[in-house]
């Protein structure tokens, strides 16, 4: 009985990086309209606190570069002072670079390496560290349909996401047993900045993605919002290791 009234009593806690704008925001808005309290990191403080009014009172931001790995591990620890415990980790957060292949510098492959990759694995070790002495929690990684096709002009993007997914499935294999489950999305292509800057100056290309999305539209960021809903909630506890396509079928689409 005093389990149970625990239980009843917990108050989820969820981290979404990248949660102030496009995908992330309505993850977070998602997650906090089911009662779960989320962390909102980002790098611009303005769009954070505007996010974190519009959630209130189960949101708060916290201002951080993902890139600048040596902060990780300062703010997962004000977090622990805060709140004890970490439930739920949302790595969404998420740079392109579009260019031929041969205009991309080292420079520039490294910085989306960095961001997209490198981090979310400081970031995630960081929170399974936790998640292992708790013996529960769920992390959700986002990657792209670029992970799963040719997409000309986004090379590092490309090789980030890849990356992701067999991150993913790394990390399932070694938290699973301990009760920790790791799940992917792969979103098909969303209506938000990041691909409006994509597409939108390039209509061949928007042409092509929707010529071979059977549902024959973009996505909305809610439609990825509520997959991620699923697979941190107990209705997915028997899925880990794997990689949800969000997409209208863009991934099977001729
Ligand atoms: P947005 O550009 O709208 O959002 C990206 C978010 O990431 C921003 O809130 C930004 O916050 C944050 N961010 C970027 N770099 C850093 C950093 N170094 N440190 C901390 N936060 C950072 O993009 P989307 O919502 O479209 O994309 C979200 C995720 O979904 C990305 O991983 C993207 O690759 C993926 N995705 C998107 C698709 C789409 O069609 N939109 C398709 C497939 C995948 P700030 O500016 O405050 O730093």
């Amino acid at each position: 009985m005093k389990k149970q009234l625990r239980q009843e009593n917990h108050q989820k806690i969820a981290i979404v990086t990248g949660g102030a704008s496009g995908i992330g925001l309505s993850i977070a808005r998602k997650f906090t309209n089911n009662g779960i309290y989320t962390i909102i990191i980002g790098r611009d403080k303005k769009k954070l606190d505007t996010a974190v009014d519009d959630m209130k009172p189960l949101a708060e931001c916290i201002v951080c570069d993902l890139s600048q790995l040596n902060c990780i591990s300062h703010f997962i620890s004000e977090i622990m002072d805060k709140h004890h415990h970490i439930d739920i980790l949302v790595n969404n957060a998420g740079i392109n670079l579009k260019k031929s292949m041969i205009e991309v510098s080292d420079e520039e492959f490294q910085k989306i390496i960095l961001t997209n990759l490198t981090s979310v694995f400081a970031l995630s070790r960081e929170v399974a560290k936790i998640m292992l002495k708790q013996k529960s929690g769920c992390i959700l990684n986002i990657s792209s349909m670029s992970a799963h096709y040719g997409l000309p002009k986004v090379i590092a993007y490309t090789a980030s996401k890849a990356g992701i997914e067999g991150l993913t499935r790394g990390m399932a294999v070694e938290l699973s047993p301990f009760g920790i489950r790791v799940n992917c999305i792969a979103p098909g292509f969303i209506r938000t900045e990041m691909s409006s800057s994509a597409l939108d100056k390039d209509p061949e290309r928007k042409q092509k993605v929707l010529s071979r999305t059977p549902m024959g539209k973009l996505g909305m960021p809610e439609d990825i919002a509520k997959a991620a809903l699923f697979l941190v909630s107990d209705n997915a506890s028997f899925i880990t290791g794997t990689v949800l396509p969000v997409d209208g079928g863009n991934v099977i689409g001729f």
